[in-house]
């Protein structure tokens, strides 16, 4: 064998370790920490899945925030477990938060699971269904797409998948869910004609909040926020947007006040759009003319540890 192949084939080698030691690296072993599986939006953009979060607690994967297409394999490539999650939350239901959830309960039929999993989202309106009706409607016997799946929410399966409509007042903040690890609160959020939720994740005396898609209208999401160590805002819309974008989703300027108001630690901007991908310091700029803390750019797998947790 020649010198260079040699070196070649070394050189490979060494490659795919690294490859496959990043891969399966966990988010942190110790504390709460995001971990980012989709930083993109609907889009098909290399290297982004669409809308997924998970909050990692001592090592393992705990709450799941929604699941775009895409974040299936990325949940695997993060190292996570299903066994390991307390909980599902869906900000909504639009493809790009939602899509790869009947792939993840998929998946889960090849695992240890044993127990339930609360899944907690949005109620319907006439333009989306309920997230009980979400889930009845992929799973559930008859008429569920995927019912060949349906012992997930029956008492047949190993075990069951249980969905809570999540309906709040406009200017209420409240808590939906706990256990001895977690605390979830909820505040309905505004995303044009779409039921959405926003979502405060506290462990560890830390707290994590998650604006889904939200065009920063309403009072609560503001409340929800308040005094968080870490808070993923969806940069899905440049400065100047105007008609249906604006009526969906927040400029940086109205992230800025928001996040300077409620005086979050750190920012996370995720949902990156073309429209948004390319613009970062004047999105930067117009945040930081009323937010001056630390404001960061998501991209896939990205793991934010929380200092002192
Ligand atoms: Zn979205």
């Amino acid at each position: 064998m020649n010198r260079l192949l040699m070196n070649y084939r070394s050189f490979t080698a060494t490659m795919l370790f690294v490859l496959s030691s990043a891969a399966y690296a966990s988010c942190g072993d110790k504390g709460i920490a995001l971990q980012v599986l989709g930083s993109g939006g609907p889009e098909l953009t290399a290297g982004r899945a669409s809308s997924s979060y998970l909050v990692w607690i001592d090592g393992k994967a705990r709450a799941l925030v929604d699941m775009g297409g895409g974040a299936a394999l990325r949940f695997g490539e993060s190292g996570a477990q299903i066994d390991d999650l307390d909980i599902a939350l869906f900000s909504h239901l639009h493809v790009d938060h939602s899509a790869d959830f009947p792939a993840l309960i998929k998946a889960s039929f090849f695992t240890d699971r044993k127990r339930e999993l609360p899944v907690y989202g949005p109620p319907g309106n006439q333009v989306m269904p309920a997230t009980s009706a979400f889930i009845a409607g992929l799973f559930a016997e008859p008429g569920g797409v995927y019912r060949y799946l349906s012992a997930f929410v029956s008492d047949k399966g190993a075990y069951r998948i249980t969905a809570q409509n999540v309906t709040l007042k406009d200017d209420e903040t409240r808590e939906i869910a706990r256990n001895e690890r977690l605390k979830i609160f909820a505040a309905k959020v505004i995303h044009g004609p779409i039921p959405a939720l926003g979502f405060r994740v506290e462990a560890g005396g830390k707290s994590i909040v998650f604006s889904g898609d939200m065009n920063g209208e309403g009072a609560s999401f503001g409340q929800l926020a308040q005094g968080a160590d870490l808070l993923v805002a969806h940069n899905a819309v440049p400065e100047g947007a105007q008609g249906v974008e604006r009526k969906l989703h927040m400029p940086p300027s109205v992230i800025g006040q928001i996040t300077g108001r409620a005086k979050v630690a750190q920012l996370v901007l995720s949902h990156r759009m073309q429209r948004t991908l390319g613009k970062e310091s004047e999105t930067l700029a117009a945040i930081q003319a009323h937010y001056r803390g630390k404001v960061s750019f998501a991209d896939d797998m990205a793991c934010y540890p929380l200092a002192g947790s």
